[in-house]
């Protein structure tokens, strides 16, 4: 779309995602999970509360608009003809982009009350964005995850996430892709940052499922198995239904980077791709 890591996508190309997403719910609805769509954006006051600014500012988008008046727009107008800079008029909405699909959920959540005494299950699929510009097609800044996501008891969290680095291992294997798992950190930004990502490797918050792509050696990250303690929980004010802090775990799977990763190892015809892998996708 002539933005590095923003790309248009073919229709044989969707028809893939559609059906890792349908592998996806063939394996996680049984659990009965409610089901939330949240738009590619949401509340401003979200991202500020969730923490993300404080880890990732480096990542985060916030939408910006024009707020003046006539004056002012025939200054924007000039200024573009001009291929000047207009932006400087534009000012910060109440909307931010989401970073991660699972971030709909903990307000949602939280403003029901305290969670029953078996947790929560939530079902998240979006658009989110990352600001990190790359021509590595598997790095975008705008892609889809499909999350599982549970809140509850640090039990039901982390037997929830151990489930789930069971079955993501099983789908991943079912459609002929190589892959490794490892231990894992986000990228967090700065000096804090770098303490962040040691404790949470060290703490085993988070793993990742890595697929070569583009890269044999640096394979990509295609599904993130990660448990946040009680963060969102704090941080959102979810509760048990004891009244502790809710702890809380997601799966996310990077459906673009899958798609990505079955037109690497099996072509870019599916019509062509083993009947075995054909067979898992309904393909
Ligand atoms: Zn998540």
């Amino acid at each position: 779309m002539g933005v590095d890591g923003l790309y248009g996508r073919s229709g044989t190309f969707e028809h893939v995602i559609e059906r890792i997403n349908a592998a996806f719910s063939a394996v996680g609805d049984p659990d009965g999970p409610e089901v939330m769509r949240f738009p590619p954006g949401i509340g401003r006051w979200q991202l500020e509360k969730s923490g993300y600014l404080k880890s990732s500012p480096q990542l985060a988008g916030t939408i910006h608009s024009f707020f003046g008046g006539d004056r002012e727009h025939r200054t924007m107008v000039e200024l573009i003809e001009k291929k000047g800079d207009w932006t400087a008029g534009q000012k910060t909405t109440e909307v931010a982009l989401a970073p991660a699909a699972c971030y709909g959920v903990y307000p949602a959540i939280a403003a029901r009350g305290p969670l029953p005494a078996d947790g929560a299950l939530v079902d998240v699929y979006t658009y989110v964005f990352r600001h990190e510009p790359s021509i590595d097609p598997a790095r975008m800044q705008m892609f889809r995850q499909r999350e599982h996501v549970r809140l509850g008891t640090a039990d039901q969290a982390l037997a929830f996430r151990k489930l789930w680095m069971e079955r993501g291992q099983a789908m991943i294997g079912a459609i002929g892709l190589p892959f490794t798992v490892d231990v894992a950190n986000d990228p967090f930004f700065g000096r804090t940052g770098r303490l962040l990502a040691s404790s949470q490797r060290e703490e085993s918050l988070k793993f990742e499922l890595l697929v070569p792509i583009t890269s044999k050696e640096q394979p990509t990250a295609c599904v993130s198995f990660n448990y946040h303690r009680d963060l969102f929980g704090q941080n959102f004010g979810v509760e048990t239904a004891s009244g502790e802090p809710a702890h809380t775990a997601c799966v996310g799977f990077g459906v673009e980077r899958i798609a990505l990763a079955l037109f690497r190892h099996h072509g870019f015809d599916p019509k062509a791709w083993p009947a075995a892998v054909r067979n898992v996708l309904g393909l």
